[in-house]
């Protein structure tokens, strides 16, 4: 009963069901006009239900579910379940890294194309919350937990930008995790589109029989950056997108830009309607948070991952200082992350990883330096800087060691730039 799990329970209350809510926390919001099993969770309330919606957050394979699953309750996700009130079509962004980014740009080209557009899904607003209006369509970010229970979920195009190894101790392994993520596209018909990236083999292979059209990230039919503009090829507009004007820094964010003119053109708009110059990013996403001294700082904290963090310093130019680290994820390897941070005037390592991240810089041989927390980093990131230099956050790890969440780290980030 947070955020989605509310939503969707005030719009079956809006369809006429008569709603349980259960939370395994005592003092979850309660939802006037339904009956609350907070503290616990009655299995007879399960083994009753005709219906059973369930919150991202929740797993599938919660004892209760699989129980009522067997006993031929209808057990779906919140997404899918909201998604059979929408009569707009949907375009669906997911992936492992980059997808709050993709959803938003696809949501500002959308609306700023004249149609009435809803943004939410796994960021901001559930999609539990969009048929309480009129929308001419929806832009939703999907995570992989809202595939485990898919329902009848069919996008009229949906895009899985990238696949790298994330949330593995949810999923297991890497294929269990694409098929999830494949899950995506299984209800599509002839004329709905599935996007992947052309150099993704897994991805593929997962897609090669799809009910659906399929499109590439890089590939015929889809699009490609090639110079200075995207290029449409196997789609109703085929033609060329110029990138002129579009702000947004790295070359992650061109890529996801090209995926979400792709979403658009596959969605049925046309090349003339899509004005990438009005573009704008999302907070803690290579979001320059300060400029003093001839130094602008950076705070990349969502990079949360060693391919995000990836992403941004393989994507920067120009000289920097560079801050990883924080709490290490299952399995994480930093190997990928040497090369980038050779070229780094400086790396500082923070956190309860920076031991492990600076070892593996110390043995390559690259400039690095261990200090214990990110305002230590942080200071000392303003000894190093020199004019013209960038201090990047992009710390390849999560935030619980030291913050509440990404969001926390980022803010404090920014905080801690101003006043150096
Ligand atoms: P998500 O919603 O999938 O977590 P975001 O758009 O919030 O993705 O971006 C998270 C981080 O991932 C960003 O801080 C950026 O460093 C990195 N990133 C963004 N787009 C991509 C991409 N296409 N490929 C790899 N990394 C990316």
């Amino acid at each position: 009963m947070a955020r989605s799990g509310c939503a969707a329970a005030k719009l079956a209350l809006s369809q006429g069901w008569l709603v349980t809510c259960t939370d395994r926390r005592a003092d979850a919001p309660r939802i006037e006009g339904t009956t609350a099993v907070y503290g616990e969770h009655r299995l007879a309330d399960f083994l009753g239900a005709t219906r059973i919606v369930v919150s991202p957050g929740v797993p599938a394979r919660m004892p209760e579910l699989v129980a009522a699953r067997d006993a031929g309750v209808d057990v779906i996700g919140e997404l899918a379940f909201a998604a059979e009130a929408l009569s707009c079509p949907i375009l669906a962004v997911s992936g492992t890294n980059g997808k709050s980014t993709t959803t938003h740009l696809l949501a500002q080209l959308c609306a700023n194309a004249g149609l009435r557009t809803f943004e939410g899904g796994n960021i901001g607003r559930p999609l539990s919350e969009a048929p309480r209006s009129e929308w001419d369509i929806a832009v939703v970010e999907v995570s992989s937990y809202q595939m485990e229970l898919p329902g009848h979920f069919r996008p009229r195009a949906a895009v899985i930008l990238n696949l790298t190894p994330d949330h593995l101790e949810r999923h297991g392994t890497m294929e269990a995790y694409g098929e999830h993520k494949a899950r995506l596209f299984a209800r599509m018909g002839p004329d709905d589109a599935a996007i992947v990236p052309a150099d993704d083999a897994r991805l593929r292979r997962l897609t090669a029989e799809l009910p659906g059209r399929r499109f590439l990230l890089g590939g015929h039919p889809g699009v490609r950056v090639e110079g200075e503009a995207l290029v449409l090829r196997g789609v109703h507009d085929p033609g060329e997108v110029p990138l002129a004007g579009f702000g947004l820094p790295g070359k992650h964010n061109v890529e996801n830009l090209a995926a979400a003119v792709l979403l658009a053109v596959c969605g049925g708009l046309w090349r003339r309607e899509l004005d990438v110059t009005k573009l704008t990013g999302l907070p803690h996403r290579m979001e320059r948070v300060h400029e003093g001294r001839g130094v602008v700082w950076i705070n990349d904290s969502k990079a949360t991952n060693v391919d995000s963090a990836l992403a941004c310093y393989e994507g920067w130019s120009t000289p920097f200082v560079a801050l990883v680290g924080g709490q290490g994820k299952a399995g994480a390897h930093y190997e990928p992350l040497l090369e980038p941070l050779r070229r780094a005037r400086h790396v500082l390592c923070f956190g309860a990883e920076g031991p492990v991240i600076h070892a593996a810089l110390r043995r390559a041989e690259v400039a690095a330096e261990l200090v214990p927390t990110l305002a230590m980093a942080v200071r000392r990131a303003a000894e190093l800087a020199q004019t013209g230099d960038a201090v990047l956050l992009s710390p390849a790890c999560a935030s619980f060691d030291e913050f509440t969440d990404f969001e926390h780290r980022g803010r404090r980030f920014a905080e801690l730039a101003r006043s150096s």
